[in-house]
C-alpha cells in the first residue's frame, strides 16, 4: 500500500476538535412556544459573539439562540483555528475592494482582536490561544523572489516582519520543498482550538449571562408579524421576537438575499497523531519555532501545530463545490480529498514517513463574490445577517456579529455607514453557471500555481469583473 494511504488507514472521519471527552452535552431542543427580544439563528462564532457582545452592553436583553445540530458543528468548530486580524480576507482583497477604508478596517480589525482576547481572559475561556503570527512559505525560487519584494515593501511600511532565506527557513521548518519564508509577527494573530472557543462561549452565555440556547432546533421559516414583531417557526415550536439575527453562514437560508450572497465550498483537513520528539527534531518546526503556516500559492495549504504537537493540514486542492450548493453531511466522506492531502503532506515532509493520521474531516466555507463578509438588513431593521467570511472568519465573525447588532439598532456607530457594510455584494450566478464558474476558476488557479502564479485568460477576465480570488 502506498505510504499516504497506509498513513490514513485508521483515521476517523470526525473533526479533531470534536473531542468526545470535552464536548459538552447538547442543550435540549425547543419544545414549546417562546418569546424573546432578540432571536439569534446559528450557534457558530457569529451567533455566539453576537449574544456575548449584546449581553455585555445590555445585560437585561432577553436573547434566545437556536442551533439546528450542536454548538460548534458548523465551520466554527471544524476550521483550522487560524485567528487573524483581517476583516476583509487579507490585505490584497481589502486594498482591492475597499481602498478608501483599508486603514480604518485595519484599525477596526486590531480593536476586534484586542476585545476578543480580553473577553477570553475576562471569562477565563481556555481556547488554547497561542500567539504565533502568520508565516508564509515560498515553494519555488520564483515565489521566493516575489515574496522578498513583498517583504521589502512591508518593511518600508513599518511592519514587524522577518525574512527567512533558503537556509534559515529550513532551520524554522525543515522541508526540501521550501525556498524562503516571511513571518509577520506584529499584532496578535495566532491559533486557537476552535471548538473549545465555541463551547467556552456557550458555557458563559448560558451559565453566567442568562442566554437561552436551544440545540437540535432548526429554523424552518421566519417572517414579520405586524410592524413590531418577527415570528420564527422551528421544528419544536414558534418563537416570537422583536428582532432576528441570522448567523447561518454557508447553510441554505430561508432568506433569498442571504441564499444568493454565499455558496458553500467544502474544505477538507487531516490531522496527525501527536509527533514524537524525534519527529519534531526532523522538521525543526515545533522545536525551534511554532509558526502558523501557509504556502504562498493560490490553492494554498494551511497547517499548524496543536498544543499536543499534532499537525493539522488543510486546503490545497482539497476544496470542492458540489452542484446546487451541496451541503449534505455525507459529503464529509471524501476519500479523494483526504488522499490528496496526505500525498501532499508527505511531499512537504518526506522525512516524516512513519507518521499516521488520526482524523480527517471537512466543513463548509461560506464564500461570497467579494471573498469577505456580507452583512445585510431587511424588514425595517428587524432582521439582519452577517455571512460569507470565506476563509477568514475566526476573528472576523466577531466583527460581523457587531455589524449585525448595529444594523438591528443596538448601539449603531459610523461603522454601518462604511462602504464595507453598505456596498452591495454581487449575487452568485444561478446553476449550472455557478458550478461551471467555480470549477473553471479552481482549475485556472491550479494552472496558475503550476505556472509560477501567472494568471491565465479566465482569471484575468474575473479580475476585470472584480471577481478574482486572491489570498
Ligand atoms: C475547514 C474550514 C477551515 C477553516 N479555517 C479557518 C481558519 O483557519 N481561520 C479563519 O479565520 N477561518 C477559517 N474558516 C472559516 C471560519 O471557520 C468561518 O468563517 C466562521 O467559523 C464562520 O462562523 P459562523 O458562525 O458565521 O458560521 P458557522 O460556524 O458555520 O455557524 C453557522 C451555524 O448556523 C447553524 N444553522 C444553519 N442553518 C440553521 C437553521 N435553519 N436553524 C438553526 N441553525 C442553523 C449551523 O448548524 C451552524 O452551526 C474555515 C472554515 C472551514 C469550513
Amino acid at each position: 500500500m502506498e505510504k499516504h494511504l497506509e498513513a490514513l488507514k485508521d483515521a476517523v472521519t470526525r473533526p479533531l476538535w470534536h473531542d468526545p471527552d470535552i464536548m459538552p452535552e447538547p442543550l435540549a431542543p425547543i419544545s414549546s412556544d417562546q418569546k424573546c427580544e432578540l432571536l439569534i439563528v446559528g450557534g457558530g462564532f457569529t451567533g455566539l459573539w453576537a449574544a456575548m457582545q449584546l449581553k455585555e452592553r445590555k445585560p437585561d436583553t432577553d436573547i434566545i439562540l437556536i442551533e439546528q445540530t450542536f454548538i460548534g458543528d458548523g465551520a466554527s468548530g471544524r476550521c483550522g483555528g487560524f485567528l487573524s486580524t483581517t476583516l476583509a480576507h487579507g490585505e490584497t482583497n481589502t486594498d482591492h475592494r475597499f481602498p478608501d477604508e483599508a486603514d480604518l478596517l485595519q484599525e477596526l480589525g486590531a480593536q476586534n482582536m484586542r476585545e476578543l482576547l480580553e473577553t477570553l481572559e475576562r471569562y477565563d475561556i481556555d481556547a488554547r490561544y497561542e500567539k504565533t503570527g502568520e508565516t508564509y512559505l515560498a515553494l519555488s525560487p520564483a515565489s521566493a523572489k516575489e515574496m522578498h519584494l513583498e517583504y521589502q515593501q512591508a518593511i518600508a511600511e513599518g511592519e514587524d516582519v522577518v525574512w527567512f532565506d533558503s537556509e534559515s527557513v529550513r532551520e524554522q521548518v525543515n522541508s526540501p520543498m521550501v525556498f524562503a519564508g516571511v513571518w509577520d509577527r506584529g499584532g496578535q494573530d495566532g491559533v486557537i482550538d476552535p471548538a473549545r472557543l465555541c463551547w467556552g462561549l456557550k458555557d458563559v452565555l448560558v451559565n453566567q449571562l442568562g442566554v437561552r440556547i436551544f440545540e437540535g432546533t432548526r429554523l424552518l421559516d421566519v417572517k414579520p408579524v405586524g410592524d413590531k414583531a418577527m415570528l420564527a417557526t422551528c421544528e419544536g415550536g414558534v418563537i416570537r421576537s422583536d428582532k432576528v439575527l441570522m448567523a447561518t453562514n454557508a447553510f441554505t437560508s430561508t432568506i433569498g438575499k442571504i441564499r444568493r450572497s454565499v455558496i458553500p465550498v467544502w474544505d477538507y483537513q487531516i490531522a496527525t497523531e501527536p509527533l514524537t520528539d524525534e519527529q519534531l527534531d526532523q522538521i525543526a518546526w515545533g522545536k525551534k519555532s511554532r509558526h502558523a503556516l501557509a504556502d504562498a500559492v493560490n490553492m494554498f495549504h494551511y497547517f499548524r501545530l496543536t498544543k499536543d504537537n499534532r499537525i493539522t493540514w488543510g486546503g490545497g486542492g482539497a476544496v470542492r463545490y458540489y452542484f446546487n450548493n451541496g451541503i449534505d453531511e455525507k459529503l464529509m466522506n471524501a476519500p479523494d480529498c483526504y488522499e490528496q492531502l496526505a500525498r501532499e503532506f508527505f511531499e512537504l515532509f518526506p522525512q516524516l514517513d512513519d507518521v499516521k493520521f488520526s482524523h480527517q474531516w471537512g466543513g463548509i466555507i461560506a464564500t461570497s463574490t467579494r471573498f469577505c463578509m456580507v452583512p445585510g438588513v431587511m424588514h425595517n431593521g428587524r432582521l439582519a445577517w452577517s455571512v460569507g467570511y470565506t476563509g477568514h472568519g475566526v476573528g472576523a465573525s466577531r466583527f460581523g456579529a457587531r455589524i449585525g447588532l448595529e444594523l438591528l439598532g443596538y448601539g449603531p456607530t459610523d461603522v454601518i455607514k462604511m462602504q464595507f457594510v453598505t456596498k452591495k455584494s454581487l449575487p452568485w450566478a444561478p446553476e449550472p453557471f455557478r458550478w461551471l464558474g467555480v470549477r473553471l476558476t479552481q482549475r485556472a488557479l491550479i494552472k496558475a500555481d503550476r505556472n509560477n502564479g501567472k494568471r491565465g485568460l479566465w482569471l484575468k477576465f474575473l479580475d476585470m469583473l472584480g471577481l478574482g480570488f486572491t489570498c
